[in-house]
């Protein structure tokens, strides 16, 4: 027996062996040579995966939370107005996060498992002069998925810089940063990029460096300020050694391994995976009779999905037969919903992974003596994944 669970929930994700054992590493000077060459080329490969070639990329140690943080805090100032498009949890944590920065937040919710329309945003932003908007374009809670091209375009029409939420996207959705006109989209190491917690990523635009240069007032974190970071990012990029905090080194170390194999594998191909494995499992919970969050398969996550509980079955019970059953998977994470469970499904995800996944799930439900075609799960997923694989 392995004596390992296999780890199914939305960040940390299952990492790719290469990634975990450059982590293991002896670590070596923030400023050595080949430390120096790791780091620039990681600040290369972003622009790739990120799809902006004129961007300038930021990896600084911190979480998703705090590469919010950098981006909230390095263009609010105190007193600007701000739209925060939300489809959940993190959609309300920017709005917390950006009014510390003296931000005037005016939050769009759409009903659980909904989107805010482009015709909402279109008609906020006819209503009041905002300089910046947030997105996300997957939230983590809800497993829905927003699309960003219209919401960029409008940010484009009305003058309004955007920020992306893709701590649950990038490198598992289609996204294409400069094309677009995205001005920063920010993520986390432990999700679809595929490297353990500890990195905060984000790409800026000219157009937000630019906004950052024009400030009038200093940049509310110290630790996040641009003005600290960017001649580092320079410099390495530049290969040339520079300090302004200890960079963590052997998950920069990883994350250019983890960068090189999102490369290999081509950026479409890894999309078109995610759409495959994650349409594979919707369709197992679909003839498992058992309901996603999102309201239709167009705003369904291709990262993870949120599943509602049957009636009968309990989340605490059903959540340990599952790992009983070798899988681990998470709970909710929205406190005024009905009971659901979240699968995640990105970065190194196989079809092996899927199937052993919707087994456990099958498992746990009867288990839980919740009744269903025997199969029906995997039998519906096979008849995806073998016309895609
Ligand atoms: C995970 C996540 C975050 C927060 O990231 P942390 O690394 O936990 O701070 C923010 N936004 C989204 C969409 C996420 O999925």
């Amino acid at each position: 027996m392995k004596g390992r669970k296999l780890l199914m929930i939305p960040g940390p994700i299952e990492f790719e062996p290469a990634v975990l054992s450059m982590m293991s590493k002896p670590t070596t000077s923030h400023v050595a040579p080949d430390f120096i060459e790791s780091f620039g080329s990681c600040i290369e490969m972003m622009r790739k995966v990120w799809q902006c070639p004129s961007g300038q990329p930021f990896i600084v140690g911190g979480t998703g939370t705090f590469a919010m943080d950098m981006a909230g805090s390095n263009l609010i100032e105190p007193g600007d107005n701000t739209l925060v498009i939300s489809s959940g949890f993190f959609g309300d944590r920017f709005s917390e996060l950006l009014k510390r920065y003296g931000a005037k937040v005016d939050l769009l919710t759409p009903e659980i498992g909904n989107v805010v329309t482009t015709e909402e945003i279109e008609n906020a932003l006819k209503q009041k002069k905002y300089k910046l908007l947030t997105f996300t374009h997957v939230d983590t809670s809800t497993s829905v998925k927003i699309n960003p091209q219209p919401i960029a375009a409008l940010g484009k029409k009305y003058d309004v810089l955007t920020i992306l939420d893709g701590v649950c996207s990038v490198a598992g959705e289609e996204i294409k940063q400069e094309e677009w006109g995205i001005d920063i989209v920010l993520t986390a190491s432990q999700k679809a990029v595929g490297v353990p917690p500890g990195l905060a990523l984000l790409v800026a635009s000219p157009k937000a460096m630019e906004a950052f240069k024009n400030r009038k007032t200093p940049v509310g974190n110290y630790y996040a300020d641009w003005g600290n970071w960017l001649s580092i990012m320079q410099a390495y990029e530049g290969r040339k050694p520079s300090y302004f905090g200890t960079p963590p080194v052997n998950l920069v170390f990883a994350l250019e391994v983890s960068l090189k194999i999102i490369l290999k594998e081509e950026i479409d191909k890894r999309f078109k995976r995610h759409n495959t494995i994650a349409s594979s499992f919707r369709a197992a919970m679909k003839a498992l009779n058992l309901k996603i969050i999102p309201a239709n398969d167009a705003i369904a996550a291709n990262t993870l999905s949120a599943v509602y509980l049957p009636k009968d079955v309990a989340g605490t019970d059903f959540i340990s037969a599952v790992s009983a059953a070798g899988v681990i998977i998470a709970g909710g994470l929205l406190k005024d919903s009905k009971p659901y469970f979240r699968v995640g499904h990105m970065g190194s995800v196989n079809q092996t992974d899927i199937l052993g996944t919707i087994g456990a799930i099958e498992t746990a439900l009867k288990k839980c003596k919740f009744p269903f075609t025997p199969n029906a799960g995997i039998d519906a997923a096979q008849q995806l994944l073998v016309v895609n694989y």
